[in-house]
């Protein structure tokens, strides 16, 4: 199969890419499980957007202080300034987020937020952003999505890629060659037991650029999620309580049920102080409470989290749920430019996947689905704008070295919690 640009990944960052591009251009899009199932469908609290300039000097500062400073400040500048633009497009794309009764934009706020900058559709952002542009996506007759095909290697030499490996839904090998690939795959979560992330996110264009010496950055960056909902079930998916729950109001219970932190501390210091009260109350969760919020509010702004909750047995009107740090995002990733460029020729990387130092060591709640965005689009207009060197016809890669899904599935953890922990050793 031959096209002109391949995209590994169909969430929010891959979707949006593929819509960017010009449209003469031929776009495969894969998928490793269906369209659907993507981390971009889970997000629940929101998407930043600069509400005016007032607000861009706090914007960038709070960005800048969850991250600890070791956020790349051109690539903060880049997010934030190109949010409006940004936002525009999805509600072209027919995206639909909560107004105020004369018809504004409504904002809410989250953790370490100094101010209210936050768009959102109830508790569902991710799925409404990400279920127009999937729409929008297979209305185009030169996008094709192709579901349960997932990427094992890229095609590259002289460090330059000519394309992927792919595995299909029968597990048969096949070799796409495409004038550009983009890595667009998402997180890592489905490398760890507790994750909020769906289990097919391995962090597979990291452990392909790790087995390739394409540049990754900041790979033991990893985001943990101070509030998600307690369960017993092993293997289960973990479910997120959005930090907008308790930018509205929710607070935390130790086990006498007395309030022990701020709830709007930077993600990582709460996840630190709940994890140390979890070990003085020898529990495996904290309480989290929405006594505060009106009981109204609930109702419009968190559906989704007060069916999740009854479904498993809470009543969120009127008890405390248990709640537990799990493994959330990935910081890290594949070294990307402000055009989502990668050190290989050839080769992009946007989304989770990518690094381009937004997070800096810690992200700013609802600054990815933006930045996964904001970058995606970079990328595509980069990759329109063609200016690459030749290369020479594509190499023959030999598919009989590539071991079975499960082996293939282990090597690639291996490479990534190996490199974290290297990375961990010298801190
Ligand atoms: C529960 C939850 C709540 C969140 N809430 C928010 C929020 O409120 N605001 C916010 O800004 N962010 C939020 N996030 C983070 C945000 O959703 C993600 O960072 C963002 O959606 C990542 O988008 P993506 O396109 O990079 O990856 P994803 O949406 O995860 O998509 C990855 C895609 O890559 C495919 N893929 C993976 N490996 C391969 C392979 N080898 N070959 C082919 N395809 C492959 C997958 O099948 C999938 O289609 C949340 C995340 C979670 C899990």
């Amino acid at each position: 199969m031959k096209t002109d640009v391949l995209i590994a990944g169909c969430g929010c960052a891959g979707l949006y890419c593929a819509l960017q591009l010009p449209a003469e251009k031929q776009i495969l899009l894969l998928a490793k499980e269906e369209a659907s199932q993507s981390d971009s469908f889970l997000a629940q609290g929101g998407i930043c957007m600069l509400k005016d300039e007032s607000d861009y000097e706090a914007y960038f500062e709070d960005t800048m202080h969850a991250g600890h400073y070791e956020n790349n400040p051109a690539s903060v500048e880049v997010m934030i300034r190109s949010s409006q633009d940004t936002i525009g497009d999805l509600i072209r794309y027919g995206v639909r987020f909560h107004r105020e009764t004369d018809g504004s934009l409504s904002f809410t706020r989250e953790g370490a937020h100094s101010a209210k900058r936050i768009l959102f559709h109830e508790d569902i952002t991710g799925r409404e952003i990400t279920s127009r542009l999937l729409e929008q996506a297979k209305k185009r007759p030169n996008i094709t999505i192709l579901e349960y095909c997932a990427m094992i290697d890229i095609v590259c030499r002289d460090n330059t890629c000519y394309g992927a490996v792919v595995r299909g839904p029968d597990g048969g090998l096949s070799v796409i060659e495409a004038a550009d690939t983009v890595f667009a795959c998402g997180g890592i979560g489905g490398l760890y037991r507790h994750s909020t992330n769906y289990r097919q996110l391995t962090g597979d264009g990291v452990a392909i650029a790790l087995s390739h010496g394409i540049a990754v950055e900041h790979v033991n960056y990893v985001q943990i999620h101070p509030t998600t909902l307690y369960t017993r079930q092993e293997g289960e998916r973990s479910f997120l309580i959005s930090e907008s729950v308790r930018g509205e109001g929710a607070v935390l219970y130790n086990a006498g049920k007395e309030r022990f932190v701020d709830e709007l501390l930077p993600r990582d210091v709460l996840t630190q102080k709940i994890r140390e009260q979890m070990e003085k109350d020898k529990k495996p969760y904290v309480w989290l409470s929405m006594e505060h919020i009106p009981r109204e509010e609930i109702i419009w702004h968190f559906p989704n989290i007060v069916e999740h909750c009854r479904q498993k047995g809470y009543d969120v009107f009127s008890e405390c749920i248990p709640v537990v740090p799990a493994q959330h995002y990935f910081m890290g990733g594949v070294k990307a430019d402000l055009s989502g460029h990668t050190s290989m020729e050839r080769l992009y990387a946007v989304g989770e996947t990518a690094c381009n130092g937004v997070h800096g060591r810690n992200r700013l709640a609802s600054n990815s689905l933006l930045e996964s965005l904001v970058f995606a689009k970079r990328a595509a207009k980069d990759i329109a704008a063609g200016k690459k060197p030749g290369r020479q016809a594509m190499p023959q890669p030999d598919l009989s070295i590539y071991p079975d899904p499960q082996a293939l599935a282990c090597d690639y953890k291996k490479r990534i919690l190996d490199e974290i922990a290297r990375l961990d050793k010298y801190e």
